[in-house]
């Protein structure tokens, strides 16, 4: 029996989705345990190539329920949107249960998310604008809205009067713009309350019943460690932990449930979003690997952003995987580096004070900080169709025994590809 949490080790975008979709074929739950719908996961399986941002990655396994954990941020037109879509593809109905503890992302939170990105504009931390920020703000300010609060008309006027008396205020006075009423607000929330009526359950009490009968239950994290608001690029971090020691309070399982952490870690490094990216490249070079990594989806899912690429980071590898507490890793994309005849590694930082380190500093310290590169040899051929470690070329067999002798985790699962089948189980 394990509760396994599928966490990035880095800025996101490691490939969570498809180890996700791949392991939920062995659990019984799948469960969103933070974020919202700010944050896409890519997989292609049988049924084709889907980007998810709302729903769990287990939703193609008619038999797995997929949860939406209290700690989610919860965009329902989303949620009920991606669901559709999947049914209109022929993906059999999944089957799909939300918190009535999750708290739902309110029109006022995109709205004031797309005007403060307005506001600060080059100095914005790259919003996706899904009002992510201002919903876990108001989250913990008490100002929120709770899923069973979308059931008593009265109770949530008081609730989104309140929030309005506040949100108002800033609305008008610090972004120029006109003030909100609660009453069409609440009527756009029952409404939403209805069509989200069908999924709306206890998942806590579900899932600790579910722990207690030792089923397998995947918690699956957004983002990655490099995020987090804690120990991450702050402030170009998202606004809820990414980390797996969150997971079990974010999905309502016990702290000691979690058995495996797997932080998903790329080959290589990309990013959306603003923020320090010491091992980051650019020019003809970040072209190349973006367009070489183009199956790996190099422009963001939510945003369409072209994603910031550069080399592995072992310094914020490492740190990412401590952080995060990984029991294992899986590497991914190693097959997208199959065009260079040598691949640079970044295996320490120069801070702008001269100091070097291999531990990764503090973001007041990062700024200016230039990687220290170490160059691998390439392997130069396609090994997207490999089955087993043995048949990669020993130089891929050795990038990859660098790598995990620089994390210092056991690599336990290696992608050469987004398919399913293109994964394989190390030793
Ligand atoms: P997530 O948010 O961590 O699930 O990651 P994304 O879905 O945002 O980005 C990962 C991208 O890499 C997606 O386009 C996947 O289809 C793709 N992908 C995952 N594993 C591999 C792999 O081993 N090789 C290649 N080429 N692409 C991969």
């Amino acid at each position: 029996m394990t509760v396994t949490a599928i966490v990035g080790a880095n800025w996101g975008d490691e490939g969570k989705g498809k180890m996700t979709d791949v392991l939920a074929a062995k659990s019984s739950f799948v469960v969103r345990f933070q974020g919202g719908s700010n944050a896409g996961h890519t997989i292609i399986n049988d049924y084709g190539k889907f980007a998810l941002s709302m729903l769990p990655s287990g939703v193609f396994y008619p038999e797995v329920t997929n949860v939406i954990g209290p700690g989610t941020a919860l965009d329902g037109d989303s949620l009920l949107s991606e669901r559709e879509q999947l049914l209109a593809r022929g993906v059999p109905k999944p089957n799909l249960k939300v918190s009535n503890r999750a708290q739902v992302v309110l029109p006022v939170h995109r709205l004031l998310d797309a005007l403060e990105e307005d506001r600060l504009g080059k100095r914005s931390y790259g919003s996706t604008k899904r009002g992510i920020a201002p919903f876990y703000a108001d989250k913990y300010a008490k100002l929120g809205v709770q899923v069973a609060d979308l059931y008593n008309r009265n109770q949530l006027l008081e609730r989104v009067g309140q929030l309005l008396e506040v949100k108002n205020v800033l609305l008008t006075h610090l972004y120029g713009h006109q003030p909100l009423e609660a009453n069409p607000i609440v009527e756009e929330l029952l409404g939403l309350g209805e069509r989200l009526l069908p999924y709306v359950y206890d998942t806590t009490a579900m899932l600790q019943q579910a722990y207690k009968e030792q089923r397998p239950i995947l918690l699956e994290g957004q983002l990655g460690a490099l995020r987090d608001p804690d120990h991450g690029i702050y402030p170009y971090s998202t606004s809820s932990s990414t980390l797996a020691g969150h997971a079990p309070v974010g999905a309502g399982l016990p702290a000691y449930a979690v058995t495996d952490i797997m932080a998903v870690v790329k080959a290589y490094s990309s990013c959306v979003g603003a923020g320090p990216f010491v091992s980051e490249i650019a020019g003809a070079e970040a072209e190349q690997l973006r367009i070489r990594g183009g199956d790996a989806g190099e422009f963001g899912v939510v945003t369409g952003r072209p994603r910031r690429v550069g080399w592995f980071d072992a310094v914020a590898t490492r740190y990412g995987c401590m952080v995060q507490g990984a029991t294992e890793v899986a590497l991914t994309n190693l097959d997208v580096l199959g065009y260079l005849d040598s691949i640079p590694v970044c295996v320490g930082y120069q801070l702008e004070d001269g100091t070097v380190t291999e531990q990764f500093p503090v973001n007041a310290k990062l700024n200016g900080a230039k990687p220290i590169l170490r160059q691998l040899p390439g392997w130069k051929c396609d090994i997207t169709g490999a089955k087993s470690f043995e048949e990669l070329p020993a130089a891929a067999q050795q990038y990859v025994s660098f790598m995990e002798g620089e994390i210092g985790v056991k690599i336990s699962y290696l992608s050469v590809g987004p398919k399913r089948e293109q994964l394989m189980k190390l030793g």
